[in-house]
């Protein structure tokens, strides 16, 4: 059990600090693998802490590792580094100096929190001593780049193994002060799928010479939406989404394919596997009722998240003792993905998101928007939390 230090009061210590790196990082964003001036500065003061530190993994990822002074459990946490290829229309004085680079997900309060907690747990780790390992990871190109999946086919599941893993995200959907931490499925399994379909090109005026792919198209277009409202159960949970149609360049002209892309979004593997298939037999039965031909690829691009009840039980515990356990719920999901996901399949975890949206202060422009910004206020908020659940597993 945890000795009741007061972790809230100790992160809010480090207050300035944490803005002033969150700041740092807000102003040198860098795009997915490479994150080389943020692996830098994490990687020096990870240094100067005491931890034993790797650079290099998944070409700019950084690895570090304190031990504790009796064995016990391996304790790995995850904080993602890279920015988004938008160009940033805020005005704070902390606007991106790298045109066309924004850090619009929050990331870089990722990296601040981690450093928050580096410099915390090194502290307990001297002065009261600690059991275990804390694993810290900061990875590069999460946002579509599976840079988490690089890193675990680098092995950093390996040496030490961790028994846990916890990584969060600044969440703009909620309000500063509240956490979300739910049990099971948190965020949802993603593919993509692209698919072309061929009919025969013609005369406008002469469609019956012709097999017209935009006709096809249309009707796989419609059929497609009963995927969801007729095969999946009304208490389970899936999307299916037609991205993009391109097809024809002339009004008089039938063309002879139309190219379309989409994605598909679950949580359990069993209506993931169900709703793929209905997918293709869809589009596959649909088009050859046209007389059209299809060549549908699915590609897997990250499993769900889903978080192990146990783990997720001390996270909630833990936000409870930071912001109270009215502003803790368990019901935020969301169908987006995360390749975190990776490391969770193979390691029981927890994903939480850190509420981290100010509507009086304009703070709420979603994940992703140019004017996209959060309230200080969670960086330590984060930190304590993070804190408080490592302290459970690690004795702090
Ligand atoms: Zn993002
Ligand atoms: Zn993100």
């Amino acid at each position: 059990m945890s000795k009741q230090i007061d972790f809230t009061a100790e992160a809010e210590a480090l207050r300035e600090q944490l803005v002033a790196w969150r700041r740092d990082f807000h102003m040198h964003p860098e795009l997915g693998f490479q994150e080389h001036r943020s692996a830098g500065l994490i990687a020096d003061r990870l240094r100067e802490l005491g931890y034993q530190v790797q650079t290099g993994v998944a070409t700019t990822g950084v690895v570090a590792l304190l031990e504790g002074q009796q064995p016990g459990p391996v304790v790995m946490l995850r904080f993602d580094m890279d920015a988004l290829p938008i160009t940033e229309v805020n005005e704070a004085q902390y606007v991106s100096q790298n045109p066309g680079v924004m850090h619009a997900c929050g990331h870089d309060g990722h990296m601040a929190i981690g450093l928050g907690v580096a410099t915390l747990a090194a502290q307990h780790q001297r002065q009261d001593g600690m059991v275990g390992t804390l694993k810290l990871v900061f990875q590069p190109g999460e946002e579509g780049m599976d840079g988490a999946k690089v890193m675990v086919d680098e092995g950093v599941l390996e040496n030490p193994r961790p028994d846990v893993v916890l990584a969060t995200h600044i969440w703009n959907e909620k309000p500063v002060g509240t956490v979300g931490v739910s049990p099971g499925a948190t965020m949802a399994a993603a593919e993509k799928w692209t698919c072309i379909v061929r009919g025969k090109g013609g005369h406008g005026a002469l469609p019956h010479q012709t097999v017209d792919p935009i006709v096809a198209t249309a009707q796989i277009v419609t059929a497609l939406q009963s995927v969801v409202s007729r095969n999946v159960s009304p208490q389970e949970t899936a999307v299916v989404t037609v991205g993009t149609v391109h097809g024809g360049d002339a009004f008089n002209v039938i063309p002879p394919q139309v190219d379309l892309s989409g994605t598909i979004r679950t949580y359990s593997p069993q209506v993931r596997e169900m709703v793929l298939r209905r997918v293709r037999e869809v589009i596959e039965g649909v088009a050859a009722a046209c007389g059209a031909e299809v060549d549908l690829d699915i590609v897997s691009l990250t499993p769900a998240v889903i978080n192990d009840a146990g783990v997720a039980e001390v996270v909630r515990a833990a936000a409870g003792a930071v912001v109270g356990s009215e502003n803790v719920s368990s019901d935020v999901r969301t169908m987006g993905s995360e390749d975190a996901a990776f490391f969770m399949q193979q390691v029981p975890g927890c994903y939480f998101f850190l509420g981290s949206a100010n509507a009086e202060r304009g703070l709420n422009a979603p994940h992703h928007n140019p004017r996209f910004d959060f309230d200080e206020d969670v960086l330590p908020l984060g930190v304590a939390v993070m804190m408080q659940a490592l302290a459970h597993y690690l004795h702090l």
